[in-house]
Protein backbone atom coordinates (compact mmCIF):
# COMPACT_ATOMS: atom_id res chain seq x y z
CA UNK A 1 0.00 0.00 0.00
CA UNK A 2 1.40 3.78 -0.78
CA UNK A 3 2.07 5.69 2.20
CA UNK A 4 -0.47 8.03 3.02
CA UNK A 5 1.27 11.74 2.82
CA UNK A 6 -1.49 12.91 5.08
CA UNK A 7 -3.42 10.95 7.76
CA UNK A 8 -6.32 8.79 6.58
CA UNK A 9 -9.39 9.40 8.43
CA UNK A 10 -12.91 7.41 7.56
CA UNK A 11 -15.93 10.03 7.13
CA UNK A 12 -19.33 9.44 7.17
CA UNK A 13 -20.15 10.24 3.07
CA UNK A 14 -23.38 12.42 3.94
CA UNK A 15 -20.76 14.96 5.60
CA UNK A 16 -18.91 15.06 2.82
CA UNK A 17 -21.85 16.16 0.83
CA UNK A 18 -22.07 13.16 -0.91
CA UNK A 19 -26.16 12.35 -1.91
CA UNK A 20 -26.09 9.20 0.23
CA UNK A 21 -29.00 9.34 3.04
CA UNK A 22 -32.32 7.62 2.60
CA UNK A 23 -34.04 10.58 1.18
CA UNK A 24 -30.85 11.45 -1.30
CA UNK A 25 -29.93 14.14 0.93
CA UNK A 26 -26.94 14.79 2.45
CA UNK A 27 -25.10 16.48 5.80
CA UNK A 28 -22.72 18.64 4.29
CA UNK A 29 -20.53 20.06 7.35
CA UNK A 30 -18.28 23.28 6.88
CA UNK A 31 -15.49 22.05 8.91
CA UNK A 32 -14.83 18.83 7.34
CA UNK A 33 -14.44 20.91 3.87
CA UNK A 34 -11.69 23.35 6.12
CA UNK A 35 -10.07 19.83 7.16
CA UNK A 36 -9.70 18.52 4.12
CA UNK A 37 -6.03 20.27 3.16
CA UNK A 38 -4.35 18.55 5.37
CA UNK A 39 -6.03 15.00 5.56
CA UNK A 40 -6.98 12.19 3.49
CA UNK A 41 -11.10 11.69 3.76
CA UNK A 42 -12.00 7.98 2.75
CA UNK A 43 -15.76 8.23 2.74
CA UNK A 44 -18.43 5.74 4.13
CA UNK A 45 -21.82 4.85 3.90
CA UNK A 46 -22.51 1.17 5.54
CA UNK A 47 -25.89 1.55 4.50
CA UNK A 48 -25.38 2.09 0.67
CA UNK A 49 -22.29 -0.35 1.24
CA UNK A 50 -24.78 -2.71 2.40
CA UNK A 51 -27.14 -2.92 -0.58
CA UNK A 52 -29.78 -0.78 0.77
CA UNK A 53 -29.68 1.60 -1.96
CA UNK A 54 -31.00 5.39 -2.33
CA UNK A 55 -33.81 6.51 -1.76
CA UNK A 56 -34.71 3.89 0.91
CA UNK A 57 -36.78 3.02 3.96
CA UNK A 58 -35.13 5.32 6.62
CA UNK A 59 -33.73 2.73 9.73
CA UNK A 60 -33.98 3.50 13.79
CA UNK A 61 -32.27 1.69 16.73
CA UNK A 62 -35.15 -0.57 18.32
CA UNK A 63 -34.62 -1.58 21.87
CA UNK A 64 -35.50 -5.64 22.41
CA UNK A 65 -34.93 -8.52 24.44
CA UNK A 66 -31.87 -9.43 21.90
CA UNK A 67 -30.30 -5.97 22.30
CA UNK A 68 -30.41 -2.85 20.45
CA UNK A 69 -31.50 -3.86 16.59
CA UNK A 70 -31.57 -1.51 13.42
CA UNK A 71 -34.84 -2.01 11.92
CA UNK A 72 -36.67 -0.61 9.42
CA UNK A 73 -40.37 0.96 11.23
CA UNK A 74 -42.10 0.88 7.37
CA UNK A 75 -41.05 -3.12 6.97
CA UNK A 76 -40.15 -4.21 10.53
CA UNK A 77 -37.21 -6.11 8.20
CA UNK A 78 -34.42 -6.50 10.94
CA UNK A 79 -30.53 -5.07 9.31
CA UNK A 80 -28.65 -5.65 12.25
CA UNK A 81 -26.56 -8.60 11.13
CA UNK A 82 -26.68 -7.03 6.98
CA UNK A 83 -24.47 -3.72 8.63
CA UNK A 84 -22.40 -6.05 10.90
CA UNK A 85 -21.37 -8.17 8.23
CA UNK A 86 -20.35 -5.33 6.03
CA UNK A 87 -18.98 -3.87 9.40
CA UNK A 88 -16.50 -6.73 9.59
CA UNK A 89 -14.87 -6.63 5.71
CA UNK A 90 -15.32 -2.37 6.24
CA UNK A 91 -13.62 -2.98 9.34
CA UNK A 92 -10.70 -4.62 7.92
CA UNK A 93 -10.46 -2.93 5.27
CA UNK A 94 -9.98 0.60 6.50
CA UNK A 95 -6.65 -0.79 8.88
CA UNK A 96 -5.24 -2.21 5.65
CA UNK A 97 -5.63 1.24 3.64
CA UNK A 98 -3.82 2.60 7.10
CA UNK A 99 -6.60 4.52 8.72
CA UNK A 100 -6.01 6.60 11.84
CA UNK A 101 -9.92 8.39 12.56
CA UNK A 102 -12.93 8.40 12.18
CA UNK A 103 -15.44 10.90 11.93
CA UNK A 104 -19.17 9.75 12.03
CA UNK A 105 -22.22 11.45 11.68
CA UNK A 106 -23.61 11.61 14.70
CA UNK A 107 -27.32 11.32 14.52
CA UNK A 108 -27.75 8.68 12.53
CA UNK A 109 -28.93 5.00 13.99
CA UNK A 110 -25.88 3.40 11.86
CA UNK A 111 -23.37 5.67 12.08
CA UNK A 112 -23.35 7.83 15.56
CA UNK A 113 -20.15 6.92 17.22
CA UNK A 114 -22.33 7.85 20.57
CA UNK A 115 -25.81 9.00 21.25
CA UNK A 116 -28.18 7.75 18.47
CA UNK A 117 -32.20 7.91 19.40
CA UNK A 118 -32.68 4.18 20.88
CA UNK A 119 -36.76 3.73 20.66
CA UNK A 120 -39.08 1.08 22.61
CA UNK A 121 -41.18 -0.93 20.55
CA UNK A 122 -43.74 1.60 20.46
CA UNK A 123 -42.15 4.41 19.10
CA UNK A 124 -40.81 6.74 22.19
CA UNK A 125 -37.40 7.41 22.74
CA UNK A 126 -36.07 5.53 25.96
CA UNK A 127 -32.17 6.30 25.54
CA UNK A 128 -29.09 6.26 23.61
CA UNK A 129 -26.44 4.18 22.35
CA UNK A 130 -23.84 4.22 19.48
CA UNK A 131 -25.26 3.20 15.81
CA UNK A 132 -25.33 -0.07 14.69
CA UNK A 133 -21.77 0.24 12.41
CA UNK A 134 -20.43 2.71 14.48
CA UNK A 135 -20.66 0.08 17.72
CA UNK A 136 -19.02 -2.78 15.28
CA UNK A 137 -16.14 -0.34 14.87
CA UNK A 138 -15.45 0.83 18.26
CA UNK A 139 -15.68 -3.33 19.45
CA UNK A 140 -13.37 -4.08 16.67
CA UNK A 141 -10.95 -1.03 16.79
CA UNK A 142 -10.72 0.30 20.51
CA UNK A 143 -7.81 2.14 19.85
CA UNK A 144 -8.80 4.12 16.79
CA UNK A 145 -9.64 7.69 17.74
CA UNK A 146 -13.24 8.15 16.90
CA UNK A 147 -15.57 11.41 16.87
CA UNK A 148 -18.56 13.16 15.78
CA UNK A 149 -18.97 16.39 13.62
CA UNK A 150 -20.88 17.58 16.05
CA UNK A 151 -18.26 16.98 19.28
CA UNK A 152 -15.79 18.51 16.83
CA UNK A 153 -17.47 21.80 17.28
CA UNK A 154 -15.73 21.66 20.68
CA UNK A 155 -12.37 23.31 20.40
CA UNK A 156 -11.19 21.01 22.88
CA UNK A 157 -12.68 18.16 21.68
CA UNK A 158 -11.39 18.71 18.35
CA UNK A 159 -7.92 19.38 19.35
CA UNK A 160 -7.49 16.15 21.22
CA UNK A 161 -9.03 14.43 18.28
CA UNK A 162 -6.53 15.77 15.58
CA UNK A 163 -3.38 15.33 18.05
CA UNK A 164 -4.61 11.89 18.47
CA UNK A 165 -4.78 11.37 14.27
CA UNK A 166 -1.45 13.51 13.63
CA UNK A 167 0.46 11.44 16.56
CA UNK A 168 -1.04 8.00 14.82
CA UNK A 169 0.18 9.12 11.59
CA UNK A 170 3.52 9.89 13.06
CA UNK A 171 4.06 6.54 14.20
CA UNK A 172 2.36 4.52 11.30
CA UNK A 173 5.14 6.18 9.41
CA UNK A 174 7.83 5.52 11.68
CA UNK A 175 6.52 2.01 11.57
CA UNK A 176 6.66 1.43 7.99
CA UNK A 177 9.47 2.73 7.65
CA UNK A 178 11.31 -0.37 8.43
CA UNK A 179 12.84 0.62 12.27
CA UNK A 180 15.28 -1.42 14.12
CA UNK A 181 13.85 -1.98 17.46
CA UNK A 182 16.80 0.48 18.43
CA UNK A 183 14.79 3.44 16.68
CA UNK A 184 12.55 3.19 18.88
CA UNK A 185 14.63 5.36 21.39
CA UNK A 186 14.50 8.06 18.35
CA UNK A 187 11.07 7.72 17.86
CA UNK A 188 10.30 7.91 21.79
CA UNK A 189 12.69 11.23 22.33
CA UNK A 190 10.77 13.43 20.14
CA UNK A 191 7.09 11.95 20.96
CA UNK A 192 8.55 13.01 25.40
CA UNK A 193 6.56 15.88 25.61
CA UNK A 194 3.85 15.15 23.62
CA UNK A 195 3.09 12.05 25.95
CA UNK A 196 3.93 14.04 28.92
CA UNK A 197 0.73 16.36 28.26
CA UNK A 198 -1.23 13.80 27.63
CA UNK A 199 -0.51 10.58 29.67
CA UNK A 200 2.73 11.11 32.61
CA UNK A 201 1.65 7.50 33.73
CA UNK A 202 2.12 5.97 30.03
CA UNK A 203 5.21 8.18 29.09
CA UNK A 204 6.50 6.79 32.22
CA UNK A 205 5.54 3.01 30.77
CA UNK A 206 6.54 3.48 27.22
CA UNK A 207 9.90 4.63 28.82
CA UNK A 208 10.17 1.62 30.95
CA UNK A 209 9.62 -0.33 27.41
CA UNK A 210 12.16 1.67 25.35
CA UNK A 211 15.13 1.04 28.08
CA UNK A 212 14.53 -2.69 27.99
CA UNK A 213 14.67 -3.30 24.31
CA UNK A 214 16.72 -6.75 24.80
CA UNK A 215 13.22 -8.07 24.38
CA UNK A 216 13.07 -6.20 21.35
CA UNK A 217 10.60 -8.72 19.10
CA UNK A 218 7.08 -7.17 20.51
CA UNK A 219 8.28 -4.03 21.43
CA UNK A 220 7.40 -1.72 18.33
CA UNK A 221 3.30 -3.70 18.90
CA UNK A 222 3.46 -2.92 22.78
CA UNK A 223 4.46 0.51 22.02
CA UNK A 224 1.77 1.65 19.70
CA UNK A 225 -0.78 0.02 21.81
CA UNK A 226 0.75 1.99 24.74
CA UNK A 227 1.08 4.68 22.98
CA UNK A 228 -2.01 5.12 21.26
CA UNK A 229 -3.81 4.79 25.16
CA UNK A 230 -1.43 7.30 26.23
CA UNK A 231 -2.69 9.80 23.53
CA UNK A 232 -6.47 8.86 23.69
CA UNK A 233 -6.13 10.21 26.84
CA UNK A 234 -6.87 14.42 27.18
CA UNK A 235 -4.38 16.51 28.08
CA UNK A 236 -4.95 19.11 30.52
CA UNK A 237 -4.18 22.51 31.43
CA UNK A 238 -2.49 21.51 34.42
CA UNK A 239 -0.33 19.52 32.41
CA UNK A 240 0.53 21.90 29.41
CA UNK A 241 1.75 24.30 32.08
CA UNK A 242 4.24 21.39 33.70
CA UNK A 243 5.55 20.75 29.62
CA UNK A 244 5.64 24.28 29.05
CA UNK A 245 7.78 24.81 32.67
CA UNK A 246 10.09 21.97 31.95
CA UNK A 247 10.76 23.61 28.33
CA UNK A 248 11.06 26.87 30.04
CA UNK A 249 13.71 25.03 32.31
CA UNK A 250 15.53 23.79 29.26
CA UNK A 251 16.04 27.29 27.41
CA UNK A 252 17.01 29.11 30.90
CA UNK A 253 21.00 28.72 30.01
CA UNK A 254 19.76 30.56 26.54
CA UNK A 255 17.21 33.27 27.44
CA UNK A 256 18.09 36.55 29.07
CA UNK A 257 16.47 37.66 32.05
CA UNK A 258 14.07 40.06 30.55
CA UNK A 259 13.07 37.16 28.01
CA UNK A 260 13.18 34.42 31.12
CA UNK A 261 10.47 37.06 32.61
CA UNK A 262 8.77 36.83 29.65
CA UNK A 263 8.31 33.43 29.07
CA UNK A 264 6.89 33.32 32.67
CA UNK A 265 3.89 35.48 31.94
CA UNK A 266 3.09 33.83 29.34
CA UNK A 267 2.73 30.22 30.83
CA UNK A 268 1.15 32.08 33.91
CA UNK A 269 -1.09 33.62 31.79
CA UNK A 270 -2.18 30.58 29.63
CA UNK A 271 -2.30 28.64 33.31
CA UNK A 272 -5.06 31.52 34.21
CA UNK A 273 -6.64 30.62 30.96
CA UNK A 274 -6.49 34.56 29.74
CA UNK A 275 -4.73 33.66 26.72
CA UNK A 276 -4.84 30.61 24.91
CA UNK A 277 -2.24 27.77 24.47
CA UNK A 278 -0.64 28.38 21.38
CA UNK A 279 0.88 32.29 23.32
CA UNK A 280 3.29 30.25 25.57
CA UNK A 281 4.09 27.46 22.46
CA UNK A 282 5.07 30.31 19.87
CA UNK A 283 7.39 31.91 22.23
CA UNK A 284 8.80 28.25 23.11
CA UNK A 285 9.34 27.78 19.23
CA UNK A 286 10.76 31.12 18.60
CA UNK A 287 13.67 30.97 21.44
CA UNK A 288 14.24 27.00 20.56
CA UNK A 289 15.00 28.20 17.08
CA UNK A 290 17.09 30.88 18.09
CA UNK A 291 19.46 28.77 20.08
CA UNK A 292 17.52 26.04 22.04
CA UNK A 293 19.20 22.33 23.00
CA UNK A 294 18.67 19.85 19.99
CA UNK A 295 16.46 17.13 22.10
CA UNK A 296 13.67 20.30 22.73
CA UNK A 297 13.74 21.75 18.78
CA UNK A 298 13.08 18.28 17.57
CA UNK A 299 10.05 17.89 20.34
CA UNK A 300 7.15 16.87 17.94
CA UNK A 301 4.87 19.01 21.17
CA UNK A 302 6.07 22.17 19.65
CA UNK A 303 4.36 21.26 16.32
CA UNK A 304 1.75 18.62 16.82
CA UNK A 305 -0.28 19.53 13.31
CA UNK A 306 -0.19 21.62 10.85
CA UNK A 307 -0.47 25.89 12.43
CA UNK A 308 -3.55 26.41 10.23
CA UNK A 309 -5.66 24.23 11.57
CA UNK A 310 -5.23 27.01 14.21
CA UNK A 311 -6.34 24.44 16.99
CA UNK A 312 -4.18 25.73 19.49
CA UNK A 313 -5.57 28.65 19.37
CA UNK A 314 -8.84 27.69 21.06
CA UNK A 315 -7.44 25.66 23.98
S1 LIG B 1 -25.14 8.60 8.45
FE1 LIG B 1 -23.89 6.89 7.70
S2 LIG B 1 -25.33 5.40 6.93
FE2 LIG B 1 -26.44 7.33 7.13
S3 LIG B 1 -26.28 8.30 5.11
FE3 LIG B 1 -24.60 9.07 6.34
S4 LIG B 1 -22.91 7.72 5.87
FE4 LIG B 1 -24.76 6.66 5.18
Amino acid sequence: MMEPERPRIAVSACLLGQPVRFDGGHRKNRLLYELQNWVEFVPLCPEVEAGLGVPRSPVRLVRTPLGNRLVSPRSGEDLTERIRAHAQTRVDALRAMGVVGAILQGDSPTCAPFRARVYDPSGRVTSHAPGAFAAFLRAAWPHLPVESEGRLRDPVLREHFLAQVFALHRWQRFVRSGPRPSDLVWFHTREKLMLLAHSPARAAQLGRLVAGLDRAEDALEAYGTVFAEALATRATRARHVNVLLHAAGMLRDVLTPTERHELHESIDAYRSGWVPLVVPVRLVRAWVRRAGPSWLRDQTYLAPYPDALGLRNAV
